[in-house]
């Protein structure tokens, strides 16, 4: 089989390559891409690089190709290693499957999983590319495939020709609708309250350094460690039939957050009480695009295959994103850029489907009634762990950055 890494060697000058977008897909690409030998620049529409909310699941999948790009430090630095994922009931705490998660899957898949806070993670993948290939408040407004080359232009005024274009730009991506049109995404139907505990403030629950998450009905409540132990971070779901932003900023307080968890177990609402800060969060969704390329301009992450938070994989799929497109450009070299954007998104697009399918499949297993179905799902999980590292081999084993080039 012709395998190859990126990194490999190619031939004729280095493609010119912009990123839109310096979230962690985007940086993480542009990283990658740069590590491949392209000349790389990021193009950021905010003043400085900065990533909302708290802390984020790096699964081994995703770890494994930071830690290739020389991250493995920053990661071990900043994170936090969980050493179990346990899933409880709602209101009793009884557990439904509990795993183990660290040294396991460095056993297994040669990678840690690791709980990190979103800022700190950017931070530690911009610390890898050179801040001077960084252009912040460069919003990108329009953009043009000129057969050979695209153009691009920004709200400041700014123009750019470059070989190649990658719109990472999240969900309302600007790049996205210029390819495809504009569409704007639905309200998935849940809101999320999120938030930080420093650790002494909840110290008395003794809680073990792992990822716990609690189901009930219309509801979960998820938290672990980030920023080296010293912060818990907590997200809590609960689903609603709609969404108006002016409506629901005011809501974002502890006491609206314990108010949606009323009746859960004592650690749950002990942990929200403990709250240094508190916000809410809308989810949208998007149906899944056929394909990501046109031309000389590609998508990546959230920008073409939003997912429901519900397996923590949207960074992860983002992160593997780059990760293939830098090892395709590798291996083609300069030959057909529009061609070898193509075989990209081929080689992607089973895989993020499956995890969008599985994400949404989610919301409704942990959200359940009490009843019937919940005493299925709960016998289903007792006999086998489904967030195990072993039942996840599918998923954590996988590397995204050795494509087979003749596989599509
Ligand atoms: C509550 C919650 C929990 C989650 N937990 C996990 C988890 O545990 N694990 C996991 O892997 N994923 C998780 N996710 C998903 C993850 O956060 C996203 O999938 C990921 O952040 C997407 O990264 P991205 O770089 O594609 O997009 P974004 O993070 O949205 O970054 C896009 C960037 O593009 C910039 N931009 C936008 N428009 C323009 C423009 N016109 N010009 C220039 N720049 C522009 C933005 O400012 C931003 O910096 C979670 C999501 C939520 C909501």
């Amino acid at each position: 089989m012709n395998k190859c890494h990126t990194g490999q060697k190619r031939t004729g000058a280095p493609l010119r390559i912009a990123v839109i977008g310096g979230g962690i897909g985007g940086l993480t690409a542009a990283l990658s891409l740069r590590q491949a030998g392209f000349e790389v620049d990021v193009y950021e529409q905010a003043p400085e690089l900065t990533q909302i909310g708290g802390g984020i699941n790096m699964g081994p999948n995703a770890a494994r190709i930071l830690r290739r790009l020389g991250l493995a430090a920053g990661l071990d630095r900043q994170g936090v290693r969980p050493l179990l994922t346990h899933q409880r009931r709602w209101q009793d705490g009884r557990t439904l499957q509990r795993a183990p998660l660290n040294p396991l899957c460095e056993a297994l898949y040669g990678a840690p999983h690791v709980t990190i806070h979103r800022a700190d993670l950017l931070a530690v993948i911009a610390s890898g590319f050179p801040a001077e290939h960084i252009h912040l408040g460069h919003r990108l407004v329009g953009l043009a495939d000129k057969g050979d080359s695209t153009e691009a232009w920004f709200e400041n005024g700014a123009q750019i020709t470059v070989d190649l274009l990658v719109g990472a730009d999240g969900i309302h991506s600007a790049v996205r609708a210029a390819l495809f049109g504009a569409e704007a995404p639905r309200f998935a139907g849940c809101v999320a309250y999120r938030g930080l505990v420093p650790a002494e403030r909840i110290a008395g629950l003794g809680l073990e350094i792992g990822s716990q998450s609690w189901v009930g009905p219309g509801a979960h409540f998820v938290h672990y460690f980030v920023s080296r132990g010293r912060l818990l971070n907590f997200v809590g779901w609960t689903e609603h039939d709609s969404w108006n932003r002016e409506d629901w900023t005011d809501r974002a307080t502890v006491d609206r957050a314990l108010a949606a968890f009323e009746g859960w177990h004592p650690q749950v609402r002990q942990i929200i009480a403990a709250a240094e800060t508190c916000f809410i969060w809308a989810l949208f969704d998007r149906d899944p695009l056929p394909r990501w390329s046109v031309g000389r301009t590609t998508l990546l992450g959230d920008a073409c295959h939003p997912m429901y938070p519900f397996m923590g994989q949207g960074a992860a799929q983002a992160i593997e994103d780059g990760a293939t497109l830098a090892a395709c450009l590798a291996a083609a070299g300069n030959a057909d850029p529009a061609a070898t954007l193509r075989r990209y998104e081929q080689l992607r697009l089973p895989r993020v489907t499956r995890l969008q399918d599985l994400s949404r499949a989610n919301k409704t297993r942990f959200h359940m009634r009490d009843g019937p179905g919940q005493r299925a799902r709960d016998a289903e999980w007792a006999k086998a762990a489904d967030r195990s590292p072993d039942a996840l081999r599918w998923l954590y084993e996988f590397d995204a950055g050795v494509v087979d080039p003749m596989a599509v």
